[in-house]
């Protein structure tokens, strides 16, 4: 910013806030965003509230140091009628020892509930593993009785075409309605503190009466939801009970957390798979809440990662960014006022992936929190020694955390509600500048067509991306976008290709076409509606430029969906879109399905659907299921490879499956005369590790979710079971994330005690999804082996990233390789593919390039040899010294020139060419029918970045990423990108599905 730049934005504020200042006076309120007071005069307490003594002894008792409270925690005021936490947790907030569970936690609000009208318990949703999940509110009772009324005056707030983008009309809502600030707990399991410290801070609210706190409920409504990942918690407190019921013994990780995802269950906001994220943002925005404040404990002694870092998401309202820095700025003055060391803003924290939990907020105009505080994983009190990048006084750190610290439960407790209750009584004295920043933010994603545009994303009318399509379509409506349809077909003008400067057309070339038409049934994402930068946030492409001075993003840098679900979305800036004929689509599942004619037999075009596999197990044994081998045209319709015929089924028994997967059929008259191999049902065995079960729990979801069944089995089990390919036909190893394969082999070290992970009485939540008496052990010696032999005796393995490396390693891709990476930089990108085989059953229903995410940036090579041996090739090829220029040939005096056979030119993809006398005798040489085939490879280096950071790609560049390596009589499968990811990938999906239902065809 220049001095200028800064001039013009304070004086913008300064009208801001004047106008803030006018609705302020006008509704009576006493304070105002310029008028800071002195924290003692803000926050002083009630002198005629009675203090609960015993309860207020024993928090200064469990404060490891007088700095680490503050005023506005050290004491706890009386109630006759109200119960403290003490009551359901038989000590106080945060006292050592005491972990509740999510049922006792409940229980505690449930009777706070009931003895106080200001506070109101609701169910919000269930987990994956039917734990129930709350909200509660928090307010006068004169405020939770209007809540209805006040929701109703905030959904016209949300929704500004409502109001005709009247700021007149908004602005006497805005008089009228108070704010909700949502607040949620220990979405991150190991993070134990949120839960009591929320049970304290719903008290606070209740009954306290100093002047702030009453001000505090008597303008917003603070809505809790104290734990949101239940499942996960009620495993943290098993293994914390296991720590307490063994003294003096390391106790075991915590290797599950939800049912599918452990830390990753914070970068589901994207693309919505988890009960939680769906459960807390129905609830956001059923409220019509204006912050949602994640709460987290990774980071001494509290960062409000709000402000963070750069690069901050492009496609957020800069209205936003202004409100995180005004509500960190006063937030974090106040702690330093409280004499509280180690709270600050910035950090390394950036704001660009929208995958986090709180920028569900962030993306439907509302304004994403988050403090990062810090915890012992449990409640025990502990010296914690810090390093010196989190103690170190920094320009943004000017009072950092000890060094050393005694840190307790309590001192997590302190923090939390200190930080909450000011940054609560800052948000309620400004209650009406944020509600009008509210409708602000809603009105400008509704006028974005007119402003930065697009105006429209567009997923034409196309039957080979129906099914994927579905799947993109659903993700929006359960981001709550509005989705159209096209009742006609509609025209838009393109705008200019871009040209690189200088750059002019080659002659001859025909102009670029200036218009697209959509046919009618088009689906249309209009940009003017409410919640139209969640759509362009996941619709449009990121850039990370490799100069960005920020070097080590936080997470993934590209999303883009429309290339990550393989499903072509056009982004159309023409504002003729929006007066093109179309009607709303309330309900995808009312869309109604293509008819099934009368067969016998059906015919579903392979198009990298998502479901074949679904609908081949749902007809195994009731159905007949073939796959065709080539493409082939019947009644009118071309199939390609890869689709599946079907016989011997009743029309009314395909039907309810067709529209159960959002797949159609053709209906034809006889069986064609194509080459066609029966469809495969394969018995699947999922191996996990008992490292980590996170990454391979994004697998497990799709293929639940999929109703593709299979048994769930360790590494351990695979080392005890000899005899593998009795039981299976497919073992799929999903990536275990940044691990080696002396770790899978290996496991952890067995010095120490036995971990065991199993379901007691005292540990009755773990052992459920699979249980080990000692977490310890890895795949050993005899797993690998017991694999190999699996594979040998006619299995197919499927691998990805460090698991496909683990396959390299221990010898069962013979011939394949991980490339160099020199300089190469991807982090969580999409990178694009090409396919290489399109006759490989892999490939099937895939046509040209293939998006494709990639977490680092791996890639293959591949060899005729099992050992990586350079083989000199023509590009590598530099002359001798001798006679002629740089490009000619050197030629020996005295006798006729003999010519040198060319040096092999393999591309980047393919295998170096050995000639004969290499071949001779060679032990390494692989028999051609045992050499690795290529499937996918990544795109040449002009294509190869769709979004997120690409810097020196060279290594990754044209080289394999999808390998079928064969070894025995069996294969292994190797994926250098990762096709299963965070519900994102739904577009590599089919790679993973067409190798099971082609088991046995694979080659
Ligand atoms: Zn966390």
């Amino acid at each position: 910013m220049t001095h200028k730049d800064l001039q013009l934005a304070f004086a913008v504020r300064f009208l801001a806030l004047c106008a803030v200042m006018e609705m302020a006076t006008l509704t009576l309120v006493p304070f105002s965003l310029s008028a800071q007071t002195p924290a003692t005069e803000t926050f002083q307490r009630d002198p005629k509230q009675a203090i609960d003594e015993s309860y207020t002894q024993l928090i200064r008792k469990y404060t490891t140091a007088p700095a680490l409270n503050s005023p506005l925690t050290d004491y706890l005021p009386a109630s006759s009628s109200i119960p403290t936490p003490a009551k359901v947790l038989g000590d106080v907030a945060g006292a050592p020892d005491v972990l509740p569970y999510a049922e006792e936690i409940y229980r505690y609000f449930r009777l706070l509930a009931a003895a106080s009208p200001r506070v109101k318990v609701f169910t919000i949703g269930h987990t994956e593993e039917g734990r129930e999940m709350i909200a509660v509110a928090v307010a006068d009772a004169s405020l939770l009785a209007q809540a209805k009324e006040n929701g109703a005056r905030l959904a016209q707030l949300a929704d500004p075409r409502i109001l005709r983008l009247d700021d007149a009309r908004a602005q006497a809502l805005v008089r009228q309605s108070f704010p909700v600030y949502y607040i949620t707990g220990t979405i991150h399991s190991p993070e134990t503190g949120a839960p009591t410290a929320l049970m304290e801070l719903a008290y606070r609210l209740a009954v306290d009466n100093a002047p702030y706190v009453q001000y505090i409920r008597s303008h917003i409504i603070t809505l809790i939801t104290p734990v949101v990942e239940v499942d996960g918690r009620d495993r943290m407190v098993d293994i914390y009970k296991w720590h307490k019921a063994h003294p003096g013994q390391n106790w075991p990780r915590l290797v599950y957390w939800g049912h599918y995802v452990a830390h990753d269950n914070n970068r589901d906001a994207m693309a919505m798979t988890l009960d939680l994220t769906k459960n807390v943002l129905n609830t956001y925005l059923e409220w019509h809440a204006q912050v949602l404040h994640d709460l987290h404990e990774s980071v001494p002694y509290l960062y409000d990662n709000t402000v963070g870092d750069g690069p901050y998401n492009s496609w957020i309202d800069p209205i936003l960014t202004d409100e995180w820095s005004m509500l960190a700025s006063d937030n974090m003055a106040r702690m330093q006022s409280f004499g509280m060391p180690g709270a600050f803003t910035h950090g390394n924290f950036d704001t660009w992936s929208p995958g986090y939990l709180m920028f569900l907020a962030g993306l439907h105009n509302g304004i994403s929190r988050l403090y990062e505080t810090f915890g012992n994983g449990g409640a025990d009190t502990e010296k914690r020694m810090l390093s010196p990048d989190q103690y170190s006084r920094t320009w943004y750190r000017p009072n950092p955390p000890y060094p050393t610290v005694l840190w307790s439960q309590r001192d997590n407790n302190n923090y939390e509600q200190t930080a909450l209750l000011s940054a609560l009584s800052y948000f309620a004295q400004n209650a009406k500048f944020f509600l009008n920043n509210f409708y602000l933010k809603s009105k400008r994603s509704v006028e974005k067509p007119g402003n930065a545009g697009p105006a429209a994303y567009v997923l034409a009318q196309d039957n080979r991306s129906w099914n994927r399509q579905m799947e993109l379509l659903k993700v929006l409506a359960l981001q709550h976008v509005e989705i159209q349809r096209l009742t006609q077909a509609a025209t838009v003008a393109l705008p200019p290709p871009s040209r690189k400067d200088g750059e002019e057309p080659k002659p001859g070339t025909p102009p670029p076409p200036s218009s697209q038409t959509f046919p009618a049934g088009s689906f249309i994402i209009r940009m003017d509606q409410p919640f139209s930068r969640v759509a362009d946030a996941l619709l449009d492409r990121q850039f990370w430029s490799p100069e960005d001075p920020q070097k080590t993003p936080y997470d993934d840098t590209g999303w883009s969906f429309g290339d990550l679900f393989n499903a072509k979305v056009s982004r159309v800036t023409d504002r003729g879109i929006l007066s093109a004929p179309m009607s709303p689509v309330p309900d995808l599942s009312q869309i109604p399905a293509a008819e099934v004619g009368p067969g016998p037999f059906y015919v579903v075009d392979n198009s990298a659907q998502v479901s074949l596999a679904s609908l081949v197990y749902a007809l195994q044994g009731s159905a007949d299921v073939s796959i065709c081998e080539e493409n082939f045209d019947s009644a009118g319709h071309k199939f390609a490879a890869g689709s599946l015929i079907i016989g011997r089924v009743e029309a009314s028994r395909l039907k309810p499956l067709l529209r159960q997967f959002d797949l159609t059929a053709v209906s034809i008259a006889s069986q064609p005369s194509v080459k066609v191999h029966s469809a495969a049902a394969p018995r699947i065995a999922f191996m996990h590790t008992w490292l980590n079960t996170q990454t391979e729990g994004w697998w497990r979801m799709a293929f639940d979710e999929l109703h593709v069944p299979f048994a769930y089995i360790s590494t351990q089990t695979v080392s005890k079971e000899a005899d593998l390919r009795s039981k299976y036909d497919v073992i799929v190893f999903a990536p275990v994330a940044h691990t080696s394969a002396r770790q899978i082999v290996g496991g952890l070290p067995m010095w120490g005690n036995v971990l065991p992970w199993q379901t007691t009485s005292l540990t009755p939540n773990l052992g459920k999804l699979d249980s080990t008496e000692d977490l310890r052990p890895g795949l050993g010696e005899a797993g690998v082996a017991h694999l190999k032999d699996f594979v040998q005796q006619g299995g197919l393995l499927i691998t990805a990233e460090d698991t496909a490396q683990f396959a390299i390693d221990e010898g069962m891709a013979p011939g394949v390789f991980v490339a160099p990476q020199k300089t190469l930089k991807v982090v969580g990108s999409v990178l694009n593919s090409a396919v290489v085989d399109n006759k490989h059953p892999v490939a099937y229903g895939y046509d040209g390039a293939v998006p494709l995410y990639s977490a680092d940036g791996l890639a293959f090579t591949v060899s005729n040899l099992t050992v990586n041996r350079d083989i000199l090739t023509a590009k590598e090829y530099k002359r001798p010294t001798g006679r002629g220029g740089p490009d000619e040939e050197d030629t020996p005096e005295g006798r006729p020139v003999e010519k040198a056979p060319p040096l092999p030119a393999p591309k980047a993809w393919q295998a170096t060419p050995l000639n004969e006398e290499q071949e001779r005798n060679n032990p390494f040489l692989i028999p051609a029918e045992y050499r690795p085939q290529v499937i996918l490879r990544y795109a040449a280096m002009k294509d190869l970045l769709l979004s997120g950071l690409l810097e020196n790609g060279d290594p990754v560049a044209e080289h394999p990423a999808v390998v079928q390596a064969h070894f025995g009589k069996g294969d292994v499968l190797l994926f250098a990108n990762n096709p299963v990811y965070r519900g994102e990938t739904i577009g590599s999906y089919a790679l993973i599905f067409n190798s099971i239902i082609n088991f046995g065809h694979l080659k």
